[in-house]
């Protein structure tokens, strides 16, 4: 399963799957939100992982509010907007994704973008730098 943008938690029920959060079109065009496993597809319709969760059908994996396909094309990882548009901002738990921290409660949607990108670029710099171990063990 591809990783998720946004994850509220480690799944409780297989333990190392992460919960992301996954935004749904719906056929008359509105949308809605499920939190996904990555690891054993557990669906909850809420951002709450003490409720208990929604187990797909293993060979047809279908959403409980409107049945289209768990990871079909009109649904996919929300990103930090499709998150507040849900009103799910503050369930992300920001150390679980790679976007860094969360905008500032006053203002959600003020820069998700731009904050995205820069932080993007920095993680791919990063990626690209040559591991400084040497350096580290003859300065220490
Ligand atoms: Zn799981």
């Amino acid at each position: 399963m591809p990783n998720p943008c946004h994850s509220i938690g480690f799944c409780p029920i297989c333990g190392d799957g992460l919960c992301g959060i996954r935004i749904y079109k719906s056929d008359d065009d509105s949308t809605y939100g499920l939190i996904v496993c990555d690891e054993c597809d557990a669906v909850w319709t809420e951002p709450d992982l003490t409720a208990k969760p929604y187990f797909p059908d293993t060979e047809d994996e279908r959403s409980p509010i409107d049945g289209q396909p768990i990871w079909g094309v009109s649904s996919h990882w929300a990103d930090l907007r499709e998150c507040a548009l849900l009103g799910w901002l503050g369930n992300i738990d920001p150390i679980l994704h790679c976007h860094g921290q969360q905008p500032a409660d006053d203002d959600p949607l003020d820069s998700p973008a731009a904050m995205d990108n820069s932080l993007q670029r920095s993680l791919d710099n990063h990626r690209m730098a040559p591991p400084d171990i040497d350096n580290d063990e003859k300065t220490s």
